[in-house]
């Protein structure tokens, strides 16, 4: 039973959660017996890993609901402003706990900034320095409410990404800072909920940006507790996009090229995903033309997995998504046959830098031939998903996966066979990224990473590792900001170790606490795209931050 409790850093212990884990167990059972065998090989062999098992056929990943159309038939003209500023976040409450029993992932907020602004100016709240102060009491409350409330399936908090900093109303700029200042000045417990702030030239970026003060804002707080994140809306990578109308749901997802309908992230999500990994077939075939017949072979599995899982839930009734249809949170205004159509299908993979070390032998950051092939192999990848989308007229993405449970998994399933050095550590690198360990300058890391973010269309982040968090230096994240945006980047996000002395609640970078030399120290680190303590993650991810390098 330990081991249910082991797949997610953020589950703790419960009566009702263990009730439910046990379920999720059983419904995982029953799906993989009535999946075509050899698919059911494919997952339970470790070539592929099939994410949310139990979902399958039920409900779908994550989501960025169309918050607005929630509130569009609420009527708040009785009472007083303190009472509309409640009422909006007793709703977005609502949203989240009912929205969360329809997904199995996380949810959206593309413009928290602009939601916040419209419902305000809307429903006739003043923008008096009382209002804002209240307003203020009361994101500091509803970010406690996210930090504290872990009823998603009574194991969990919610997995929640605000995507903020484009709006330059007064209200949406309050809701930017409040956020921001919120969280900044927090108790350091307080990991969530994500934070995404939107980069743009015009807005923040620029000196004379209007926003640019809350750009700044946003900086000091990373530099303290590592939220936000940055999504870069003027990189190559994005600048096709409408920067109001795409946003990070979940950890890194990302949903807005639509065969089928508008291009935007808004009222959109991911269906489901699976993952590829690529490790797995390197060491069964080292010769670089088996390498890519297998991994086409896999990529049409995953494709027809996919397809079916998607076909599954269209079939399964609708009984499960009331709630989306009755607050019309899909663009498509709740017809939730037109789900199929509109969300994403992604295929995620694992691995790349052990793939090509075991085919080269060289780590391929440190190769121009070796990262040639990586590149080469992430194209292919992109190719297929791209004739597929076309072919099929189904939405189907190419996902970096972050990998927290498969990170572990596939490496341990691989060492029963295949004895290697890349399976020595223990876990596979997160998708495209480079080695943990490599220890390679910040610039040199945006570098290399940033041609893979292009090809990601179904979501992808690179992180930056400092040794310690860089309280003084938020020149450091505007400049690396500013050079990864130049070089095409996506999704930015920076890391550090964060302790805490459990003891007498001091902060930094230690094993020892310098002040009262206790040694229970809390230490928060950043898995899978989100912070967690560090005593809770999967085995996978615990070796890989034990060898974590800084690249600052
Ligand atoms: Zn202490």
């Amino acid at each position: 039973m330990d081991k249910i409790w082991n797949e997610d850093a953020a589950i703790r212990k419960s009566f009702a959660g263990e009730i439910y884990q046990i379920g999720v167990a059983e419904a995982k059972k029953a799906v993989l017996n009535a999946l075509p065998k050899h698919y059911c090989d494919l997952h339970i062999n470790g070539y592929i890993h099939i994410h949310d098992l139990e979902a399958y056929g039920k409900v779908y990943n994550c989501s960025t609901p169309v918050t607005l159309n929630y509130f569009a038939h609420k009527d708040f003209s009785k009472l007083s402003d303190y009472g509309k500023i409640t009422s909006i976040f007793n709703g977005y409450k609502s949203i989240i706990m009912n929205l969360a029993m329809c997904q199995s992932g996380g949810i959206g907020f593309a413009n928290f900034d602009t939601e916040i602004s419209t419902l305000f100016v809307e429903n006739g709240v003043s923008f008096t320095a009382n209002n804002e102060s209240f307003f203020y009491e009361c994101v500091k409350d509803f970010v406690e409410w996210i930090n504290s409330t872990r009823t998603r399936y009574c194991r969990e908090p919610y997995y929640l990404s605000f995507n903020i900093g484009l709006d330059i109303s007064k209200w949406g700029r309050s809701a930017t800072n409040g956020l921001l200042s919120v969280f900044k000045d927090s108790p350091l417990s307080w990991v969530r909920p994500n934070i995404i702030f939107k980069v743009n030239h015009n807005i923040n970026f620029n000196n004379d940006a209007p926003n640019h003060d809350l750009f700044i804002l946003a900086l000091e707080c990373t530099a303290k507790r590592m939220i936000p994140t940055y999504l870069l809306t003027d990189s190559s990578s994005n600048m096709l996009c409408y920067p109001e109308k795409i946003g990070i749901m979940g950890c890194r997802t990302r949903v807005y090229q639509n065969c089928n309908g508008e291009e935007t992230t808004i009222g959109r999500g991911n269906l489901a995903y699976t993952s590829i990994n690529l490790p797995r077939i390197a060491l069964e075939n080292s010769n670089i033309e088996d390498y890519y017949n297998k991994l086409y072979s896999i990529m049409v599995d995953v494709s027809a997995i996919l397809e079916a899982r998607a076909k599954a839930l269209l079939n399964c009734g609708s009984d499960y998504f009331d709630f989306i249809k009755e607050n019309k949170l899909w663009a498509n205004g709740g017809d939730i046959n037109e789900l199929l159509t509109q969300g994403t299908l992604s295929i995620g993979f694992i691995g790349l830098s052990e793939t090509v070390e075991i085919i080269t032998g060289k780590k391929f950051y440190k190769d121009e031939q070796a990262y040639d092939m990586a590149l080469a192999i992430v194209n292919f990848m992109r190719d297929f998903v791209d004739n597929l989308r076309n072919r099929k007229k189904l939405n189907f993405s190419l996902l970096a996966t972050p990998g927290e449970m498969i990170s572990g998994r596939f490496c341990e399933l691989d060492k029963i066979k295949f004895s290697h050095k890349v399976n020595k550590k223990n876990f596979y690198t997160n998708s495209f990224h480079i080695d943990v360990d490599a220890g390679i300058p910040l610039l040199e890391k945006i570098d290399k990473e940033a041609p893979f973010h292009k090809l990601c269309n179904g979501g992808c982040i690179t992180y930056i590792e400092f040794r310690s968090a860089p309280l003084t230096n938020t020149l450091a994240l505007l400049d690396a900001i500013q050079y990864a945006e130049e070089k095409g980047i996506s999704y930015l996000g920076f890391n550090y170790p964060l302790d805490i002395c459990n003891i007498c609640g001091i902060n930094g970078t230690f094993d020892v606490c310098p002040k009262c030399g206790s040694d229970d120290i809390k230490r928060i680190r950043r898995i899978s795209g989100y912070l967690e303590d560090l005593n809770y993650f999967t085995q996978g991810k615990n070796a890989e931050a034990k060898i974590r390098k800084a690249n600052a």
